[in-house]
C-alpha cells in the first residue's frame, strides 16, 4: 500500500507541508517517525533542497559545520569537509528523502496560489497554481527564508545586452572561461563565488557598496580516518556537534548584542585576518568596514580577500550609477564594458512576507494583516490563523549559529499541536492574541540591545527598520521557549 492509500485508510488528520526543504522534509520525517502518514507536501519546483537545489554556483557551500548543519537525528559521518560544499549538502537531503520514504508523499511542480480556512468545516483549502483543491486541516508552510533571488534596483538593467546571472539561479551552460565579468555584492554568495571563478576569467570587476567584517575560515578536509571513526563511534559525533553548537553560541554575545566591547572582539579578529590576507594599504583601506560587527552578516572566508589581490582582480568602490547596454557605469562616468554580469545581490525577504495569500478566520489576509510588521506567537503560529503553523516565521533566524536549531525546535513544536488535534475532539486551535501580543513586545523591547539595530542597513530590517526576521538570543533559549506546546496559550474550538 502506498502511503498515500494508508494515510487514506487511516482516516488520519489530513496535514499539509507547502516546500520540501530542509524544513519541510525535516517536518515530514517527524510525521513519519510517529506514525502519522496523512500528510502531503506541496513543491513547486521539480526537486527537493530549496535552498540547496537551487545554489548551485561555483563555490557554494555553507559557512555552517555541516556536524550542526544536518538533522540532529540523522548525523552523516561521511560529510567530507568541515564545512560542505552545496552538492554535499543537497545530496545529505536527497538521502535523507528516499531513507525515511517521504518521496512518494511530495507533489512537484505544485505552486501554491491560495490557502483559506473554513470555520464551518474547520478545515483548509490550498488553491494551486493549476486550479486543483486540496483539503487539510492542518497546514505547515515550509516555505523559506530567503527563497527568490533579488535583482539588484540599477537603472538600466534591462537594457544590459551582456549574460546577466544571478547566484541563486546559476546557468551552468554558460562558459565564464576567458570572459571579462562583473560581480555586484559582496555578501555571503559573492565571497564563495568570486574566489571559486577567479582562474577561469580573463577579469574581474567586484562592485562593493558596502565592506563586510570577513572572519578566518579554516576549512579542512576531515580524514578518511575522521569518518571512519564517526561511522564507527556515532557518540564521538554527536559531542562533535555538541561542542560545535555550544562554540557558536558562546560567540552569540560578540555577534548580537549591541555592546562596542564585545564587537571589538570580532573586530580586531576580522582586521587581523584583512592585514593578513592582504599586503596593499590602500585596498585594505577600501575592504574596511566602517559599521560594527555582526550588524550585517558576519562572512567567513579564507580566500576571498587574496583574490581581490590578484592581477586580473580589481575592487570597485564607486558607486554604480547605471548599467549601459555593454557594461556598468559608475557615479564618476567610469564606464566598464563586461561579457557578463553576476548579481550576488541576495534575496526578497520571505520571512517577512508569506509565499502565497492566507486567508484566516474571518477571511483576513495574513499579509495585508501584518502591514509591514510581521508577527507570530514564537515565529510559528499567528492569532486568527487556526491549525496554520510557520517554519523560519518571523523572527526566528539564527544572527551567529544553525538556522537547523530553529528548525528542529519548530517542528518538535508544531508535531505536539498535531498530536493534540489527532487526540482530542478539537476542531481547530489558534493562538491568543493576548499571548502572540506580549511574545513579540518582548521579543522587540530586547531588539534594542541588539547590534543589529546599531545604524546599519541589511536584510534583517525591513523599509520601515523593523527587525521581523531574527531571534535576539541564544538559540538555546528558543529551543527551551519551543520545547513544550502550551494549550492553555491557544483558543480551542471544540
Ligand atoms: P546579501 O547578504 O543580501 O548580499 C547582497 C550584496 O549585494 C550586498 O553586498 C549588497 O550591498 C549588494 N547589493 C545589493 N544591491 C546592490 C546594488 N544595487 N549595488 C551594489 N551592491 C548591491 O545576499 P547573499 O550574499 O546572497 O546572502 C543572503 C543571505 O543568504 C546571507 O545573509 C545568508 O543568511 C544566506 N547565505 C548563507 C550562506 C552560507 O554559507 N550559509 C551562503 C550564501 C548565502 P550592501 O551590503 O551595501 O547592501
Amino acid at each position: 500500500m502506498s502511503s498515500r492509500d494508508r494515510a487514506k485508510a487511516s482516516g488520519d488528520l489530513p496535514i499539509v507541508i507547502v516546500g520540501a526543504g530542509f524544513a519541510g522534509i525535516g517536518m515530514a520525517i517527524r510525521l513519519k517517525q510517529a506514525g502519522i502518514h496523512s500528510f502531503r507536501i506541496f513543491e513547486r519546483a521539480s526537486e527537493v533542497g530549496g535552498t540547496w537545489r537551487d545554489n548551485t554556483y561555483p563555490g557554494a557551500a555553507c559557512d555552517v559545520p555541516s556536524h550542526v548543519y544536518s538533522y540532529s537525528f540523522e548525523p552523516n559521518p561521511d560529510w567530507s569537509r568541515f564545512f560542505s560544499p552545496a552538492e554535499e549538502i543537497q545530496a545529505y537531503i536527497l538521502r535523507c528523502v528516499e531513507k525515511y520514504g517521504i518521496r512518494d508523499h511530495i507533489e512537484f511542480g505544485t505552486e501554491i496560489a491560495d490557502a483559506s480556512f473554513d470555520e464551518r468545516s474547520a478545515s483548509w483549502t490550498i488553491t494551486t497554481a493549476s486550479g486543483e483543491r486540496h483539503e487539510a486541516r492542518v497546514v505547515v508552510s515550509c516555505t523559506g527564508g530567503l527563497v527568490n533571488p533579488a535583482l539588484p534596483e540599477i537603472e538600466g538593467l534591462e537594457g544590459y545586452q551582456g549574460k546577466l546571472i544571478h547566484t541563486a539561479r546559476w546557468d551552468h551552460g554558460y562558459d565564464l572561461r576567458g570572459k571579462r565579468v562583473a560581480v555586484i555584492g559582496t555578501g555571503c554568495s559573492a565571497i564563495q563565488v568570486i574566489p571559486a571563478i577567479a582562474d577561469d576569467v580573463a577579469s574581474m570587476s567586484v562592485f562593493q557598496r558596502t565592506p563586510a567584517w570577513v572572519m578566518p575560515k579554516h576549512d579542512r578536509l576531515l580524514s578518511e580516518k575522521t569518518r571512519a571513526r564517526f561511522r564507527r563511534f556515532p557518540f564521538l559525533q554527536r559531542i562533535m556537534r555538541t561542542l560545535l553548537y555550544l562554540f557558536s553560541e558562546s560567540l552569540g554575545p560578540i555577534i548580537v548584542l549591541n555592546s562596542k566591547r564585545l564587537s571589538r572582539i570580532g573586530e580586531r579578529i576580522s582586521l587581523r585576518h584583512l592585514e593578513a590576507s592582504v599586503r596593499d594599504p590602500e585596498l585594505r583601506k577600501k575592504l574596511t568596514p566602517n559599521f560594527q560587527f555582526g550588524c550585517k552578516r558576519m562572512l567567513i572566508s579564507d580566500d576571498y580577500w587574496p583574490t581581490l589581490e590578484r592581477e586580473h582582480v580589481e575592487l570597485v568602490t564607486e558607486p554604480i550609477a547605471a548599467m549601459t547596454e555593454r557594461g556598468i557605469r559608475t557615479s564618476d562616468g567610469a564606464e566598464r564594458e563586461f561579457d557578463a554580469v553576476i548579481a550576488a545581490t541576495g534575496f526578497e525577504v520571505s520571512f517577512v512576507k508569506p509565499a502565497y495569500p492566507i486567508r484566516g478566520l474571518g477571511g483576513i489576509d495574513l499579509h495585508a494583516h501584518w502591514q509591514g510588521a510581521p508577527e507570530a506567537y514564537k515565529g510559528v503560529s499567528v492569532a486568527g490563523f487556526p491549525n496554520y503553523f510557520t517554519i523560519m516565521g518571523p523572527n526566528t533566524g539564527p544572527g551567529h549559529t544553525s538556522v537547523l536549531v530553529f528548525t528542529e525546535a519548530q517542528i518538535h513544536y508544531i508535531m505536539q499541536a498535531i498530536q493534540k488535534l489527532r487526540r482530542e475532539p478539537i476542531r481547530y486551535l489558534t493562538v491568543k492574541k493576548e499571548v502572540q501580543d506580549r511574545y513579540n513586545v518582548r521579543i522587540q523591547g530586547r531588539m534594542k540591545y541588539t547590534v543589529w539595530t546599531s545604524g546599519c542597513t541589511s536584510w534583517y530590517l525591513g523599509k520601515n527598520g523593523r527587525n521581523s526576521t531574527l531571534f535576539p538570543g541564544f538559540a538555546g533559549e528558543y529551543v527551551l521557549r519551543t520545547r513544550r506546546f502550551k494549550a492553555s496559550e491557544y483558543d480551542i474550538a471544540a
